[in-house]
């Protein structure tokens, strides 16, 4: 809760410091390729429902986290099966849904925002499995469920997340390394700013739902420098639906009738959220769910 507090504050004050220097100082241009802002004007013809992207996090070479259950599952395994069940829940309360994978394959990482925006989506989910830090006393015993938004990193355990979801890069053969540039992190980050303040709104409704079914510790809102995210021009959230570490949220995680649970949570929590910033901006996000145009 505390965190949430300060996060509150942090997004009143406006940006961090590095930003705030920034956004003072006169913004390169030439130099400096910026995605345009606009998303460009739907189609009429088109049925202009929300739409929405569904990330299963890693996939093929990049397994991801250990799944502490029959020394087969890996976290892909989990992530998929629980994005195609929000998918298909989605599609069935008229939301388009477009999945970065539908099977078992590397999707680099800065392809998987860049499929949201050609898709001109309005939100994107990301889908992973935490995993205790091995130098943790007892790393076995973390449990529980987070998710997160795109900012920097703000605290230890954060950044642990931050470097174990961003280390698929290292499997991607022709990874941007401008991504490892601090400076055109900071430039991406301020036009991902925009999106602070709808995805950490997002990210509380995804945490308020799972906490209704989810066995394990609310581990609250969190935010991390996600390359996942990074590239996604509109409200993101990654979430981390249970500890692949500890034995007992392992079989949670596996079970279909529980990833079925998560999977509605993470649907009503998406479902919700497009509904509210559909009244908050006056239906630029597309239709509601079950209503047209
Ligand atoms: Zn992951």
């Amino acid at each position: 809760m505390l965190l949430e507090v300060m996060l509150v504050a942090a997004l009143q004050a406006g940006a961090h410091p590095a930003q705030r220097t920034m956004r003072e100082a006169p913004k390169p241009r030439a130099s400096v390729k910026t995605p345009a802002r606009k998303r460009p004007v739907r189609k009429v013809s088109r049925k202009t429902g929300p739409r929405v992207v569904i990330d299963a996090g890693h996939g093929g070479p990049d397994g991801g986290g250990p799944i502490q259950l029959n020394g087969k599952t890996r976290e892909k395994d989990i992530t998929l099966q629980v994005a195609l069940k929000v998918g298909e829940l989605l599609s069935a309360r008229g939301v388009d849904v477009i999945y970065t994978r539908t099977r078992d394959t590397l999707i680099a990482l800065a392809d998987r925002g860049k499929i949201a925006n050609q898709a001109n989506a309005d939100v994107f989910v990301s889908i992973h499995v935490n995993a205790a830090n091995p130098h943790w006393r007892d790393p076995e015993a973390a449990r529980g469920f987070e998710t997160y938004f795109l900012a920097e990193a703000k605290t230890e355990d954060a950044r642990r997340v931050e470097d174990m979801e961003n280390e698929s890069v290292r499997f991607e053969a022709d990874a941007d390394v401008s991504a490892n540039d601090p400076l055109s992190f900071i430039l991406r980050d301020m036009e991902q700013n925009q999106y602070l303040r709808e995805s950490s709104d997002f990210a509380e409704i995804v945490q308020r739902r799972l906490a209704r079914i989810h066995p394990g510790p609310n581990r609250g809102v969190k935010q991390a420098g996600f390359r996942v995210l990074l590239t996604a021009f509109m409200p993101a959230v990654l979430v981390e639906i249970g500890f692949g570490t500890n034995p007992t949220e392992a079989q949670y995680l596996a079970s279909q009738i529980k990833q079925q649970q998560i999977a509605r949570a993470v649907a009503d929590a998406t479902t919700e959220y497009l509904e509210r910033y559909q009244r908050r901006v006056g239906g630029s996000a597309g239709t509601a769910p079950g209503t047209h145009e």
